[in-house]
């Protein structure tokens, strides 16, 4: 089995601020990291090929210093990462990132044909959930979204059975192999690397592939080959905590007086006895 895991590099905040002149993310200054889904996809993986047998390669697209989130993946037991790296990848709104790591796919898959594709179920600073399924739809491959466990594969018959997050509950599905997972974090708790893994994982080979090497089109890749145009980002405005009633002096009393003054706003008022009525 081989087993191919999509990485991106976020920002490692919780705050993304965004220039408001280019709409663009403000990378400076701002640490990064591996996003985390992709962390947890990984460590399925390698859990995978443990049991069945194989090979895992990472696959990350981002410029030349994405290579660090592929170095900690190889110390946690990739076998082989691959960094997608030109500066015409720049810009890419999801269509081109799905086409650009498809390509990528197609490329490995020359070698070796890929199983599996293992994708978090969303980028953390991104977070459209769009790209894994942009892969399956483009290699033609069964899709399985929000994964939270893959129940088993059967290498022979080319089937695999997972549990799926839905609403209120989850989901069993089979489908055919090759397939790609996007996962939830709960799928896996990451393994941390051993001292001897760190190690060489810094001087472990890196390749580095540009549109040449996986034959993609300059017009379907980076901004080029983005049809979405970002055309105002605004953060939502603060608004001032609202009245608080100190319940120290008794709660009936703060009670009451919440709801005085709730019922004291006419169209709340009114809103409630319509409501009450009904
Ligand atoms: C007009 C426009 C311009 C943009 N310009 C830039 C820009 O200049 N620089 C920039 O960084 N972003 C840019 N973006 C954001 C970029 O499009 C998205 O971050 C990217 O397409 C992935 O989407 P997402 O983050 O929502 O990932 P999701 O779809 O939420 O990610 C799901 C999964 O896909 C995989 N994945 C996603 N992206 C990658 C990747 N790069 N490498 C490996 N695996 C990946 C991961 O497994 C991830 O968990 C731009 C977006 C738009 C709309």
């Amino acid at each position: 089995m081989h087993f191919a895991v999509c990485i991106k590099q976020v920002p490692d905040t919780a705050e993304v601020k965004i220039d408001p002149d280019t709409n663009t993310l403000v990378r400076a200054g701002i640490e990064s990291m591996a996003n985390p889904y992709d962390i947890t996809a990984l460590e399925e993986a390698l859990r995978l090929k443990e049991k069945y047998g194989g090979k895992v390669s990472v696959l990350s697209m981002g410029p030349p210093q994405a290579d660090i989130v592929l170095r900690q993946a190889l110390s946690m037991g990739a076998d082989q990462a691959v960094l997608l790296s030109d500066r015409a990848f720049a810009g890419a709104d999801t269509l081109a990132t799905s086409y650009t790591l498809s390509k990528a796919v197609e490329t490995l898959s020359q070698v070796e044909p890929v199983d599996l594709v293992l994708c978090g179920k969303q980028a953390i600073d991104g977070d459209t959930a769009q790209t894994g399924p942009g892969i399956a739809a483009r290699l033609g491959l069964a899709q399985f979204t929000y994964v939270i466990e893959v129940e088993w594969i059967d290498p022979e018959k080319r089937l695999l059975q997972v549990r799926r997050k839905v609403e209120g509950g989850f989901e069993v599905i089979r489908g055919p192999l090759p397939a790609m997972l996007s996962v939830e974090l709960e799928l896996a708790t990451p393994r941390r690397a051993s001292l001897p893994m760190l190690i060489d994982s810094l001087r472990a080979p890196i390749k580095i592939w540009d549109a040449g090497a996986i034959g993609a089109s300059a017009a379907r890749v980076g901004i080029k080959g983005s049809p979405t145009w970002v055309r105002a980002i605004a953060s939502p405005q603060v608004h001032r905590a609202g009245p608080r009633w100190d319940a120290a002096q008794g709660v009936s009393a703060a009670v009451s007086e919440a709801l005085d003054t709730l019922f004291s706003d006419q169209d709340f008022a009114a809103g409630f006895e319509k409501g009450w009525k009904a």
